[in-house]
């Protein structure tokens, strides 16, 4: 018998890209699924930054790179980070990664030891629990309801804290419930953390420029714990590069040091093209991120009014990122003929079979009794999937 390690057998395997793997298998065997599993943006990459990956190719960027990315790279990063956020960040402080959720793991491989508490506010995207198992480190999940818009409030947080809490992942515009905090609410989760120094803060701001309020703020541009945010980021969603793998975090140096020494020893540098490519989206032309926000809260408008239409399905509206987090609860317990549905989970696979519409169950995201609808598609995807969803939740009684 081949040994598979109690590591990686006690991990899920990632349920988004699982859900989004059946829905193209599907595909390939002839039945029009609409995918709205996967969260991706659905544009090609941006023509100026395709045309630096090609020079790079041809100027024989092709040898290994620091680990941390190449210089230029993460001065571009940098610059960013000021331009943007105003914040202050060297070179050295910056590590670039096979994408953001590389880079989420390396810090918190590089920063949580067994059975150590990690502190995630739900619901939340799946691999931050299943990163922390693999450090060995124990989850607390705070759960954060529809009707509280999916954000926690101070009080929860400090009822989560304890002495041997290290770690807190705040996601925000977040994936799964396309939430996003204001600055005083962030405010108000600051004064918590500024009340515990051993708790270091890891804010996910991958959806940075996808955000429907007007305005971002970084965690780490409140002084009280500005020396213990790591931000990740990186350019996935932003510049719709999600195929090219480059993320990266800004973190106090003993951090980025440490992700470096880990990334050193395991994936060496992210590819060289890629970061070439990467660093023309952080210094070229920013017209193609504000076109695609565009084209997501059109979106985003389109489906909330769709699914409000939907008898049973509660949801909000979100303020940012692409997905739809509605509460199914009232289909639970019901039937189709010999289908029976007894979870968000069923209802999930009851929409695959009967509607030919991929979603994600919530449950992947600690939140059972929603799922998820990811709707960065084409309108005319999203019409005809909300009207299939309609259709086939008519039929269980
Ligand atoms: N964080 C969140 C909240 C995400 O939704 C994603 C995309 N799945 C990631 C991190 C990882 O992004 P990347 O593609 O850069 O690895
Ligand atoms: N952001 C995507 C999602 O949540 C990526 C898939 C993944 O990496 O899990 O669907």
């Amino acid at each position: 018998m081949t040994q598979i390690s109690e590591r990686v057998q006690s991990l899920s395997p990632s349920a988004t890209l699982a859900m989004s793997q059946k829905s193209n298998e599907l595909k390939a065997q002839g039945v029009d699924v609409i995918n709205l599993s996967v969260g991706e943006p659905d544009f090609n990459t941006p023509d100026h930054i395709k045309e630096a990956a090609k020079r790079a190719i041809d100027e024989n960027y092709s040898f290994y790179t620091p680990v941390a990315g190449y210089m230029s790279l993460r001065k571009a990063i940098a610059a960013k980070l000021r331009k943007e956020n105003g914040l202050d960040y060297a070179p050295e402080q910056i590590v670039v990664s096979g994408g953001a959720k590389q880079s989420l793991c390396n810090v918190v491989l590089s920063t949580v030891n067994p059975g150590d508490e990690v502190v995630i506010p739900t619901p939340a995207w799946v691999s931050y629990v299943e990163m922390v198992k693999l450090a060995g480190g124990h989850n607390v999940l705070v759960p954060a309801s529809i009707e509280q818009d999916f954000k926690v409030t101070p009080e929860q947080l400090e009822a989560a804290i304890t002495d041997r809490t290290r770690l807190i992942i705040i996601c925000s515009p977040s994936n799964p419930t396309g939430s996003v905090y204001t600055r005083d609410e962030l405010q108000a989760l600051v004064d918590v953390l500024a009340r515990h120094p051993q708790v270091l803060v890891l804010s996910d701001e991958i959806y940075e420029h996808i955000n429907f309020t007007g305005s971002f703020t970084s965690l780490a541009s409140f002084p009280e714990i500005a020396d213990r945010v790591v931000i990740v980021n990186g350019v996935s969603k932003a510049y719709a590069m999600t195929g090219w793998r480059i993320g990266f975090i800004a973190a106090p140096l003993a951090i980025a040091k440490a992700c470096n020494k880990l990334q050193s020893q395991y994936t060496s540098n992210p590819s060289s093209i890629a970061q070439k490519a990467a660093e023309a989206a952080y210094d070229g032309p920013q017209d193609c991120v504000e076109e695609m926000r565009v084209a997501f809260e059109r979106r985003r408008d389109l489906v909330v009014e769709l699914a409000k239409e939907i008898p049973g399905l509660k949801v909000n509206k979100p303020q940012g990122a692409f997905y739809l987090f509605p509460e199914v609860s009232a289909y639970i317990g019901k039937r189709h003929g010999d289908t029976i549905i007894g979870s968000a989970g069923d209802l999930a696979l009851y929409l695959l079979a009967e509607a030919h519409v991929a979603t994600v169950d919530g449950a992947a995201f600690c939140a059972p009794g929603y799922i998820r609808l990811s709707y960065a598609t084409s309108d005319d995807n999203i019409r005809e999937a909300m009207r299939r969803i309609k259709a086939a939740l008519a039929k269980l009684s």
